[in-house]
């Protein structure tokens, strides 16, 4: 089952563009979609969710019409907020009892076994009489996996996932993600670069509403490859090298900024090419250097 975006546009009451023709087909698989803050990446999200209106376009996953069928499109998604808002102040346990209850389990016995096979797959299960409210960040966001699964949704939505996880607990929800079907569509919205590198087998991004590119993470790297030139400078020489070059990222290492520069040959004898990576590509996107790519 494929997810197929066509020419979806939404422009908020503020004037404020947040989406701007989009048209994308999402195959299954985990597929990563990058942009910055602001992008629209949520708004694409709350569409897709069923929870916000487009103004103009088409989304079909597999026969179903996701902008008019909403409650065929409810039935098959998994949706994993941004933020829940609120955690409640019951347990594990009974708030996915709860919530598998309302997504139309009503057999006592087979709620069970799901209920228990969920927190088991998700590593909650010594703490499945702990309250939502009490746990990390990490925790949270496995609580939400494990929502998000019940029905054996066809589409999972997983918004910003990793924002405000410590590295470990970030590796325990790839894992988790990793191991969600391969028949399934998974989109991860996300603005970190890594999260798309280490999990994704297709990617697009967008920025200010727009796609910019779409395809694979290796279409990605070989479309700005002999492109990227890195230079380590003094801080002084920083304002003339960004007025002179186009500069697509700067990072401060060991104290000196070391500057990414996007230029089809070497800018000056200072420079080295070096190999690019999945944010060198998003950089030269976003940055509006790369020329638009839709594989
Ligand atoms: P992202 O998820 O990539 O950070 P969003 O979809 O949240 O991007 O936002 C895209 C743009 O739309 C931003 O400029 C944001 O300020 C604006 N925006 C988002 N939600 C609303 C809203 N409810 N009303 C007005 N503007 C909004």
């Amino acid at each position: 089952m494929e997810l197929v975006i066509n020419g979806l546009s939404k422009t908020y009451a503020n004037g404020v563009k947040a989406l701007d023709n989009v048209t994308l087909t999402i195959p299954t698989g985990m597929f990563g979609l990058l942009g910055p803050n602001g992008a629209g990446k949520s708004s694409l999200m709350r569409i897709l969710a069923t929870l916000q209106e487009a103004d103009a376009g088409t989304v079909m996953l597999g026969n179903i019409d996701v902008l008019r069928q909403k409650d065929e499109v409810r039935k098959v998604l998994g949706y994993l907020p941004q933020e829940f808002g609120v955690y409640p102040r019951v347990s594990a346990y009974q708030m996915l009892d709860h919530i598998a209850l309302l997504k139309g389990v009503i057999n006592n016995g087979q709620r069970k076994d799901l209920v228990e096979a969920l927190l088991q797959k998700v590593n909650l299960w010594e703490h499945r009489k702990r309250r939502i409210a009490g746990f990390s960040g990490g925790m949270k966001q496995r609580f939400g996996i494990a929502q998000s699964l019940i029905g054996e949704p066809k589409l999972i939505i997983v918004d910003e996932p990793t924002a405000g996880l410590d590295p470990g607990e970030r590796n325990r929800f790839y894992n988790l993600l990793t191991e969600i079907g391969e028949n399934v569509v998974v989109i991860l919205s996300t603005h970190i670069v890594q999260d798309v590198q280490e999990l994704c087998r297709n990617m697009a991004i967008i920025n200010k509403g727009q796609l910019l590119f779409a395809g694979a993470p290796n279409d990605a790297l070989n479309a700005v490859k002999g492109r990227i030139w890195e230079k380590s400078i003094a801080k002084s020489e920083l304002e003339a090298q960004l007025a002179q070059h186009r500069v697509i990222s700067n990072k401060l290492i060991a104290g000196r900024p070391v500057i990414h520069v996007y230029n089809e040959t070497r800018p000056d004898e200072g420079f080295a090419a070096v190999e690019p990576t999945l944010e060198d590509v998003f950089f030269s996107h976003i940055n509006g250097t790369a020329k638009t790519v839709v594989a």
